[in-house]
Order: C-alpha cells, then structure tokens, then sequence
C-alpha cells in the first residue's frame, strides 16, 4: 500500500541523511578527511548508550550547519528525502540559538533554514513548516533565557513565512520545566501556537505542566501513563501525543511494551512521528510498520495520519488540501 505519512516532530539537526552528512563534515574539516565512513559512523552511532553519549551524536551535525550554505542544504536534502517517502507535510524543529558559533545570528540561521525548505518545496512535492525549538540549557532556564526569547520573538516574526509555532527541546530534567512558563505564556498571548517535550525523559508531571502552560501538542508524553490524574487530563482534552517508538526504545521499551497501547486503550489522542532519523535509522513507513507488527490495525494507523492533519499547525485551507492528497492515495 502506498500510504501518505505527515510527521510533526523530528529535529533537522538529528535527521540529516548520514551519507550525506560525511561528505560535507569532510569538506568543512568536522572530520579529518581521510576519515573511514566506518569510524565516522560510529561518532553518529556511539556504542555508548547513556545520555550524554546520545545528546553528543548532534555533534556532527550542529558543527557542519555552522554557515548559511549548509543549514540551507541540509533543510534541503532532508526534505528531499522525507518526500521520497513519501511524507506529504512535516514540521520540522530547527534550534536557531544552536547554530551561531561561527558568526551567524539567530535570525541568519532561521533565514536559511527557511530558503532551504522554500526552495526543496519549489522542487518537491511536499509542504513543510519549522518549529523554532527553545533550548533547556543547563541547570536553570535562566542560562538562555535571552537566547530562548530572541528565538520566540523570531517565530513571531516568521510565523506563517516558513514557521509555524515552538518547541522547547533539550535535556528535559535540567531543571523544573515551570521555569519556561513564562516563555510560553508570552507565547500564547502572541498566538504561535506551541509543542513541548514532555514526559519523554521526564515524569508525568511535566506532562501536567506542558499542559498548564497551554502546549497546543505534548512531544512524546509517554511517561503519563503511569498517572491516572495525567491520563485524565489528557483523555479529557484530546491534547495530542507526538510518539515516536523507535527514539522510545533507549529507555527499553520493546514495540510491544512501548506505553503506546496504553495510551490508545485509555482514549488518548495519538500521532506518529520518527524524531530523529539518522540516529534511531527509522522513517515514517518504518514507524508505522513496527506499530502494525505488534498489533495496531490499519485503521488506527490511518486515524494517527488523520490526527496529524487536524493537529499541525496549518490553516484549515491547507489541512483540506493533505486530506485530498490521502485520498488519492487511497484510489492508488
Ligand atoms: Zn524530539
């Protein structure tokens, strides 16, 4: 079956197409260039399974999209990617603070990103939006409070011209994540729609919190299910889940054990996303078909893409328009 996909959370920096990431670390001296592919491999892929080890395999990606060039192709080659299997519409997160070390401004980065996308959407056929990501950095939201609101004030301004909301992204047990409500109460009140990573390394209460501060989407979420008032919450407000099993399987779930079916028993509203492709080796086809193995019915699978559609950040113009697209492939 040729299926459609939309995927609403996976991270630019964590999803570039690994062959193509070694070329150019090679030309922008990230790696020596007599580097094998196999050792290179390896600083993508570490043995090392803690978290540290996982947070340092953006490592290659945040040093080579350092210039205008290579945000801009590297927004390029992933959309080109995603389209070719076939995902019609994605939201891309892109952390703007991330990738100024070497003289860009927030607003360069964000500009070029969104060349990249406009320009692969010009060649494809397939829309996207970025998510601006705020960063939890170290152990208070006071560290890059500053950078935080220079990159909400830059999703303002970009909303609608190649943005379409938040995310807060980073270590998500830094610091108490109520630390970012006013971030997000500014953000409601500038209406740009926003997702928060939430309960994905960190309890179902910050589950709850996410949702105090308004989040529109939860990223991952699956810790709630182990608190019934969590559960609740959500169940009553149809808030949407962003899962993504196979980033999921770190924390030793199996597809079969993953909280996913919980979730789903207990009423929740759920969409399937990949995360971060080049280091869990996963696309969006990939996701589903794991799901389908242990049980989730074709039906629900379609429902997940149905949920995309009426929870991404879009005009209803353009959901109308995704649906259409599903439909054809329907008649495929
Ligand atoms: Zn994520």
């Amino acid at each position: 079956m040729n299926r459609k996909y939309v995927d609403l959370h996976l991270h630019i920096d964590g999803s570039l197409n690994i062959a193509w990431m070694y070329e150019r670390a090679k030309k922008r001296k990230v790696i020596p260039e007599d580097m094998p592919f196999t050792a290179y491999y390896k600083t993508i892929i570490p043995d090392g399974e803690d978290i540290e080890a996982v947070f340092k395999r953006f490592d290659v990606p945040l040093a080579i999209m350092q210039c205008e060039e290579d945000i801009h192709d590297a927004c390029y080659e992933l959309l080109k990617e995603i389209c070719r299997d076939n995902v019609i519409y994605a939201e891309l997160r892109f952390a703007p603070q991330l990738h100024t070390r070497e003289g860009l401004s927030q607003e360069d980065a964000l500009r070029a990103a969104i060349r990249g996308i406009n320009d692969a959407m010009d060649d494809y056929p397939i829309k996207a939006n970025i998510l601006v990501a705020l960063m939890h950095q170290g152990d208070s939201a006071a560290v890059n409070e500053k950078e935080n609101m220079e990159s909400l004030l830059l999703a303002e301004k970009y909303l609608g011209k190649g943005v379409c909301g938040l995310d807060l992204a980073g270590f998500e047990n830094n610091c108490d994540l109520n630390e970012y409500a006013p971030l997000f109460m500014l953000a409601r009140e500038k209406s740009i729609p926003f997702t928060i990573h939430a309960g994905e390394m960190g309890n179902a209460e910050n589950v709850h919190k996410a949702l105090m501060m308004g989040a529109d989407r939860i990223g991952h979420g699956i810790n709630a299910v182990s608190d019934e008032k969590i559960l609740a919450e959500l169940v009553k407000t149809q808030i949407p889940l962003e899962i993504c099993a196979t980033s999921n399987l770190y924390f030793g779930y199996t597809y079969a054990s993953h909280p996913i079916h919980e979730l789903l028993r207990r009423g929740c509203k759920i969409v399937i996303c990949t995360d971060d492709m080049s280091f869990v080796l996963n696309n969006m086809a990939y996701e589903f078909n794991m799901l389908n193995k242990v049980g989730i019915s074709d039906d629900m699978l379609d429902q997940f893409t149905l949920n995309a559609i009426a929870e991404a950040f879009i005009s209803d113009e353009e959901k109308e328009k995704l649906r259409k697209q599903l439909k054809v492939n329907t008649n495929d």
